[in-house]
């Protein structure tokens, strides 16, 4: 039986592909949607002819002062889906003028003020994995445009495969890296036999390896051993590869984790503070709580680090 047919209130208002898997969709709505906060997502969706109508979320890469004319969204076409009704696989038929269907409600907590807090002043540090930059980019656009073009105390890792993957590159180059410091920070793991590759070398999450920290303290002016919680606070956002790969490596700095259920699983009590916060776009667990070796490493590093933990409930 095919899922019910989605009445379409929406038109794509302009299309960018930047490769033939990656591509940048504005979207505008019959009634316009309520204002958002940088980091929230909305609920696009279309109809198959014969599977009938698929949704899915996408964050919002357009900061909130583009609005109501639009929304962005920065969008990988999935090559092995896992449904049998791939939305990414209507949505890159789609060309300008088109019509969609976009929810009426924006959702999501993984804002700044739902996670560190606004008033927290200490480095924000992104890391994001292929079009998880989405709600960093909406992030740092609306903090310059309020702010007379500053960037913010924020930084950006971006990481792909090839350099010709990154989006938003022009944008976030002359944005964040006017100073002496890096602010944007991307990283490519395939960078090419060319050689004209002038960035970071690795997977994004490689970077805050005990081996590779030290480098990235240095390109963002933290003096060493300056990456910790004092100083610094980290959102994740992208896949489970990077994001579970990312955490492990900055428990060793003390980096509590914000999510309720990886905190039960790791025995953190209420009263410690999160410091990494994530928005994963795949289902897998990012710790797998029957995983004893990997929960007791976890466990391990913070005990090491100094957080003071209860016992756990879910390992
Ligand atoms: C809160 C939230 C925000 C999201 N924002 C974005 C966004 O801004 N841009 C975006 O491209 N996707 C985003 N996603 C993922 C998106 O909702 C869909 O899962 C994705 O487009 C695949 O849908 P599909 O129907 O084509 O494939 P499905 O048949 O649903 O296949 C799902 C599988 O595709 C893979 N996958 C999902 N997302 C990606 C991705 N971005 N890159 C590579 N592989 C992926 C995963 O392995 C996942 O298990 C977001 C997901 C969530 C939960």
């Amino acid at each position: 039986m095919s899922a019910k047919t989605l009445e379409y209130n929406a038109t794509v208002v302009y299309k960018q592909l930047l490769t033939p898997t990656l591509a940048i969709f504005r979207v505008k709505k019959d009634t316009p949607w309520t204002t958002f906060i940088p980091g929230q997502y909305a609920i696009l969706g279309l109809n198959h002819p014969e599977k009938g109508g698929v949704m899915r979320a996408y964050s919002i890469a357009s900061a909130p002062y583009t609005h109501p004319d639009y929304l962005e969204f920065y969008i990988r076409y999935v090559n092995e889906p896992t449904s049998d009704n791939p939305l990414t696989h209507l949505l890159f038929k789609v060309n300008d003028g088109d019509r969609i269907m976009a929810r009426d409600k924006i959702q999501g907590k993984f804002t700044v003020k739902d996670t560190v807090g606004d008033e927290d002043p200490r480095l924000k540090v992104f890391v994001a994995s292929g079009t998880g930059l989405a709600p960093f980019t909406s992030m740092v656009f609306e903090y310059a445009h309020n702010n007379g073009g500053k960037h913010g105390n924020f930084a950006i890792f971006h990481g792909a495969s090839y350099p010709s993957d990154l989006g938003y590159v022009e944008e976030l180059e002359s944005l964040m890296n006017s100073g002496a410091a890096k602010y944007y920070l991307p990283t490519v793991s395939r960078p090419g036999e060319a050689g004209n590759w002038k960035g970071l070398v690795g997977r994004v999450e490689s970077h805050f390896e005990p081996t590779k920290l030290p480098g990235a303290e240095q390109l963002l002016g933290l003096g060493d051993g300056g990456f910790n919680p004092k100083n610094v606070v980290v959102l994740i956002c992208g896949l489970q590869g990077t994001i579970a790969n990312t955490i492990i490596s900055l428990l060793k700095r003390g980096f509590v984790p914000g999510d309720r259920k990886l905190r039960r699983v790791l025995g953190i009590p209420e009263e410690v503070p999160g410091s990494i916060f994530y928005e994963q776009y795949d289902t897998t667990p990012i710790i797998d709580p029957n995983n004893a070796a990997l929960v007791a490493s976890c466990i391990e590093a913070l005990k090491q680090a100094g957080v003071p933990l209860a016992e756990p409930a879910g390992a």
